[in-house]
C-alpha cells in the first residue's frame, strides 16, 4: 500500500507527509472512520512512508530495502495486532500472532474490507473477536527489543474498540511510557467504544468518506471499468469504497451466472449429452448457495422471457448481451411450457436446500429442459 493507492483523502495524505517531513510524528495516532473510508489503507501507506529510506515528496520510493519488505508486510519493525477468536485451526488461547499469515493475505488483497470480512476470513463470523491481554504482552515483548533496522518500530492495531477489559491497562501502560522510537497506529470505526484513558493519549485523525468522485476514479483506473458504469456504482455505493467493491463482485458473479446459463440452455436445446454432463460436473462443484442462486437467476430469465413475449419490454431490467440473449431465447418459452419449466426449477431449488446430489439433480433438470424447450407453441 502506497499513498497513491489510497482512494481520495488527498488532504489527509498531505498533512501526514508534512508531519513526517517536519519531524512532528505523534507516537500514538488514531485513524478514525468507517473501514470503507480507507483508515487501514492510510495507516499502511503511512507506515511504509515512515520507514522508507528514500522518501519522495509524495510517496515512498518502492525500491529501498524497507519498501521491499513492506511489499509482503514482512518488515521486522512492523507489528500487527487485530481482533481474533478461536477457529477450526486454533482452538484454544489465541492471539494475533497465530493469524498473522491470514492477516497479511487479507491486507495484501486489499486493505479495503469490512470488519465482518475479516471475521469471515478466519471462519469466526459468529463469534466475538477481541484484542486480548496476550496481544498486549506480545507488543511489550516486541517493543522491548531494539529496532532491527529502522528508526521506528510501528505497531498497527486494527479495531482498537475490540480491546478486551483485561488488555486495556497493559496497552495504557505502554502508551503512557512508550519505548523510544515506537509508533502506534490505531484504527477504529467508533470512538465512543474506545476507553477514554486510551483515547486521550492518541492524536485523532478523522478520515472522511472518499466520496463518489474518488470512488469513480478508482473504479475506472483499477477495474478498467467504463465511466458510466463506474459512475453508477460510485453513486449506489454512497462514496464508500468497500461498498463499491462488493457491488463490483456481485456484478462479476452475475456475469458468470449469465455466461453459464446461456451455455447450458444451448446445450439443453441441442441435447449434447456429453457436453451437458461436463457442464453438470462443473456446476455441481459450486456450493449449494451458489447453485441455488443460479437456479433463481434462471427463474428470473424465464420470467423476463414471458414479459418479452407479452411485449412488456419496459419491465425488463436487462441490457447489453443479456438482453440480446433474452430476445432470441424468449421464443422457446411460451404458455405451453413456461409453467412446467418454472415448476422444474422451483423443485430443483427445493431439493438443493435438502442436500440432493447436485450431479443427478442438474443432469435430470437438463434433460427435462430439453424436452420442454421442444414443446410446440400452438
Ligand atoms: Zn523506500
Amino acid at each position: 500500500m502506497y499513498f497513491q493507492d489510497v482512494i481520495g483523502q488527498e488532504l489527509i495524505i498531505k498533512r501526514l507527509i508534512s508531519n513526517i517531513k517536519n519531524q512532528r510524528i505523534s507516537h500514538a495516532q488514531l485513524f478514525l472512520g468507517q473501514q470503507g473510508n480507507g483508515t487501514l489503507a492510510l495507516a499502511l501507506a503511512y507506515a511504509r512512508f515512515v520507514q522508507c529510506r528514500n522518501k519522495g515528496d509524495l510517496d515512498a520510493c518502492g525500491t529501498c530495502p524497507s519498501c521491499l519488505k513492506f511489499n509482503k508486510y514482512e518488515h521486522p519493525d512492523l507489528h500487527f495486532i487485530f481482533p481474533s477468536a478461536p477457529n477450526k485451526e486454533h482452538k484454544e488461547k489465541v492471539s494475533s500472532k497465530l493469524f498473522l499469515s491470514d492477516w497479511r493475505k487479507k491486507i495484501s488483497q486489499t486493505p479495503y474490507f469490512e470488519y465482518f470480512d475479516w471475521l469471515e476470513a478466519l471462519g469466526i463470523e459468529n463469534k466475538q473477536a477481541i484484542i486480548n491481554a496476550e496481544d498486549c504482552n506480545d507488543i511489550i515483548r516486541n517493543l522491548g527489543l531494539k529496532a532491527y533496522e529502522s528508526p521506528y518500530k510501528i505497531v498497527v492495531m486494527y479495531m482498537i474498540e475490540k480491546l478486551s477489559y483485561q488488555a486495556a491497562p497493559k496497552l495504557l501502560k505502554i502508551l503512557e511510557e512508550p519505548p523510544e522510537g515506537t509508533l502506534f497506529l490505531l484504527i477504529s470505526e467508533n470512538k465512543e467504544r474506545i476507553i477514554n484513558t486510551i483515547l486521550s493519549r492518541t492524536q485523532i485523525l478523522k478520515v472522511p468518506l472518499p466520496g463518489e468522485e474518488a470512488v469513480k476514479k478508482a473504479l475506472t483506473e483499477k477495474h478498467t471499468m467504463d465511466a458510466d458504469t463506474a459512475a453508477q456504482i460510485a453513486f449506489i455505493s454512497g462514496g464508500l469504497y468497500t461498498e463499491a467493491l462488493k457491488l463490483v463482485k456481485e456484478g462479476d458473479e452475475h456475469l458468470a451466472d449469465f455466461n453459464s446459463f446461456r451455455e447450458w440452455m444451448r446445450l439443453c436445446y441441442k441435447n449434447e449429452a456429453g457436453n451437458i454432463l461436463k457442464w453438470v460436473e462443473k456446476t455441481a462443484q459450486a456450493g449449494r448457495e451458489k447453485q441455488k442462486s443460479f437456479c433463481q437467476y434462471g427463474l428470473r430469465i424465464f420470467r423476463m422471457c414471458l414479459l418479452h413475449n407479452y411485449n412488456a419490454n419496459d419491465l425488463i431490467r436487462f441490457k447489453g448481451e443479456e438482453l440480446d440473449f433474452l430476445s432470441k431465447f424468449s421464443r422457446f418459452i411460451h404458455h405451453n411450457n413456461a409453467i412446467a419449466i418454472v415448476e422444474a426449477f422451483n423443485e430443483a431449488i427445493f431439493h438443493i436446500e435438502r442436500n440432493a446430489n447436485p450431479k443427478i439433480l442438474f443432469a435430470d433438470l437438463s434433460f427435462k429442459l430439453h424436452r420442454l424447450m421442444h414443446v410446440k407453441t400452438g
